[in-house]
C-alpha cells in the first residue's frame, strides 16, 4: 500500500483557513451549491457568501452577507414563485474555555468557541441556519396576491371569475338546521 499523507475529507464546504492568517482584517467570497451546506431542494443554488473576517490574536470577528434563491409555493394561491434569500450576521470566535457554557449570544453578539489550535472556521451550519431564519413566515407570491376563489377555487390573479364572494359560516348550519324542524 502507498504510504501517503492523508488529509482529512472536508467537514464544510465554507470554510477559512485561520491556521497562518495574519493579523487584522481579510475577505472572502464564497460560492456553494444549496445542498452541498445542507438546505433543502426548495433553494435552488448557488448561494453566495461575502465575509469580512478580522483576527486580534486567538479571537475571530466574523461579518457575514449571503444571497441565494428558493423557490416556494404561495400560502394563498398555491403558485410556485422564486424568492431572493439574503441577509447578514456576525459572529465572534473564541478560544475555547473562554465561555461559561460553551456558546452564547451576549448583547446580541453571537459567540463561538473554536480550538485554540483551530485550522479552519466552519461556516457551513451557521449559514444554513441563518438562511432558513431569513424564509418569511408567510410565503406570499406578493404582497397583493388575491388567493384563491373560495367559491369556484380559480386563482383570483389569473382569472376573473364571477363568484359572489359570499362565503357561507358553516358553524351555523347546525343551528339554522335546528330552527328548520
Ligand atoms: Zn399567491
Ligand atoms: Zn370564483
Amino acid at each position: 500500500m502507498a504510504l501517503r499523507a492523508s488529509h482529512n475529507a472536508p467537514v464544510s464546504t465554507l470554510s477559512i483557513s485561520v491556521a497562518r492568517l495574519a493579523e487584522g482584517e481579510h475577505h472572502y467570497t464564497f460560492t456553494a451549491g444549496t445542498s452541498d451546506i445542507g438546505l433543502g431542494a426548495e433553494f435552488q443554488g448557488p448561494i453566495t457568501v461575502d465575509v469580512d473576517l478580522s483576527r486580534q490574536g486567538r479571537q475571530f470577528y466574523l461579518d457575514a452577507a449571503f444571497s441565494t434563491n428558493a423557490r416556494f409555493v404561495c400560502d394563498r394561491c398555491l403558485d410556485e414563485f422564486s424568492h431572493v434569500i439574503d441577509g447578514t450576521y456576525s459572529m465572534l470566535y473564541v478560544p475555547e474555555g473562554t465561555l461559561a457554557d460553551g456558546d452564547g449570544n451576549e448583547e446580541g453578539q453571537e459567540i463561538q468557541e473554536i480550538p485554540a489550535d483551530a485550522q479552519l472556521i466552519h461556516l457551513d451550519d451557521d449559514v444554513r441556519q441563518f438562511v432558513l431564519l431569513s424564509v418569511p413566515g408567510k410565503l406570499l407570491c406578493r404582497d397583493e396576491c388575491r388567493g384563491l376563489c373560495p367559491v369556484c377555487g380559480k386563482n383570483r390573479n389569473h382569472f376573473d371569475c364571477a363568484c359572489t364572494e359570499t362565503i357561507r359560516d358553516t358553524r351555523w348550519d347546525a343551528l339554522k338546521k335546528l330552527n328548520k324542524k
